[in-house]
């Protein structure tokens, strides 16, 4: 009897149990499909950077495919050395010679030259001949390599060519004509959107993602969210490839970061402050200050206290966002901090984080900050 009976309870018992295992695994695989159906990350190449795309909701799949699409498809319009494209056009014009853009390049020049006048011209996007001085445009950043030691151009040089550069004197902007035209005598000017594309290419995607979905696009540090608020890390300047802090994005903003860190050479000079010989090697970084024409910081005169290494500035809209946090690092702590706190600059609902050369860090705009 007990054996028959527990002959029975187990081959009555047995099928049930592979019944239910059977039913939690199809539960479990049926779950996962979902979950790979809605949530999406990808990671592609693009501008000459990373774009991260990390998308929830249906229909992901085609959604980061277009966002993608999108972005790249400015590579070809933006950029200043691909020829054909809007910025190489404009770049290798004459003088008083009209070239007729597209609408995102007048777009992204609305942009640039709204932060050209907020920040008095500390973001300039007719830097490009002294970007090029500095050997910090693409080609020769990419021969060189980041932290090579390179010798910076003479002061002679650095003249001659800073007398190229200045938005308002350099060039002619009509948007009505969708025409920028190089001024007399500014033959050699040329236009660089490098701190402005990104924030706009961002501002711009998010645009795609549909009311049911939620995104972050991560173009090269210039994040933007949407459909939900996202925690972000912001990073270490020093050392490198560690968390400085977190601050929540929260659905429609945008965060973009500038740093001397991104792209630099290594410089072994006098000491510019003391004038001593030094085997201190000074950081050659790729944001400009248009009115010594050096890397911003202690190679433009300012101290290690006005000297700032990372700005994350975050705004709805991206694109003056991205140039912002550019012009914040050239104008250094407290004039960058001024330009913040201007009734102009506050009229877009911008939040910022300045970190100095000491790694001291102060905010703006209300900005919830938590340090690492
Ligand atoms: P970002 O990382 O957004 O600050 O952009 C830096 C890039 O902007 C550089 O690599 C240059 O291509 C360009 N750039 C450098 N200095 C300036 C400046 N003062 N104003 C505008 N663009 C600049
Ligand atoms: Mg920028």
């Amino acid at each position: 009897m007990k054996t028959t009976d527990f002959a029975r309870v187990k081959s009555v018992a047995l099928p049930k149990k592979i019944l239910k295992l059977a039913l939690i695994l199809c539960v479990v695989i049926l779950c996962a499909a979902l979950l790979y159906a809605c949530n999406r990350y990808k990671l592609y190449f693009v501008l000459g950077t990373d774009l991260e795309i990390n998308t929830e909701g249906t229909g992901g799949s085609d959604l980061t495919e277009r966002i993608y699409e999108y972005i790249a498809s400015l590579e070809n319009v933006l950029s200043p050395s691909i020829p054909g494209s809007d910025l190489y056009r404009i770049n290798n014009a004459a003088e008083n010679e009209p070239v007729v853009c597209r609408d995102a390049t007048m777009s992204v020049m609305r942009s640039a030259e709204l932060a050209f006048l907020l920040s008095g011209g500390a973001y300039d996007p007719s830097v490009y001949p002294l970007v090029k001085l500095w050997g910090f445009d693409s080609e020769a950043f990419g021969k060189n390599g980041q932290g090579a030691e390179v010798s910076p151009p003479s002061d002679e040089e650095i003249a001659a060519v800073k007398r190229l550069v200045g938005l308002k004197d350099a060039f002619e902007i009509n948007y009505e004509n969708k025409t920028i035209t190089k001024n007399i005598g500014y033959g050699g000017a040329m236009l660089d959107f490098g701190g402005v594309a990104k924030g706009y290419a961002v501002r711009e995607a998010l645009r795609l993602v549909g009311a049911n979905q939620r995104a972050l696009i991560n173009l090269g540090g210039n994040i933007g969210v949407t459909g939900r608020s996202y925690t972000i890390g912001i990073g270490n300047p020093r050392p490198a490839d560690e968390l400085f802090g977190k601050l929540t994005l929260n659905a429609g903003e945008c965060v973009s970061t500038s740093g001397d860190y991104e792209r630099y050479y290594t410089l072994v000079c006098d000491d510019p402050e003391t004038g001593e010989k030094t085997s201190y090697k000074y950081r050659m970084h790729h944001i400009i200050d248009p009115r010594t024409g050096k890397p911003s910081g202690s190679l433009s005169g300012q101290s290690g206290e006005e000297t700032l290494i990372s700005v994350s500035v975050i705004a709805a809209d991206g694109a003056l966002g991205d140039a912002l946090s550019t012009a914040v690092l050239v104008l250094g702590k407290t004039k960058g901090s001024e330009l913040l706190n201007s009734d102009e600059v506050r009229e877009f609902g911008v939040k910022a984080i300045l970190i100095n050369a000491s790694l001291d860090y102060q905010t703006a705009g209300g900005l919830g900050f938590s340090k690492s």
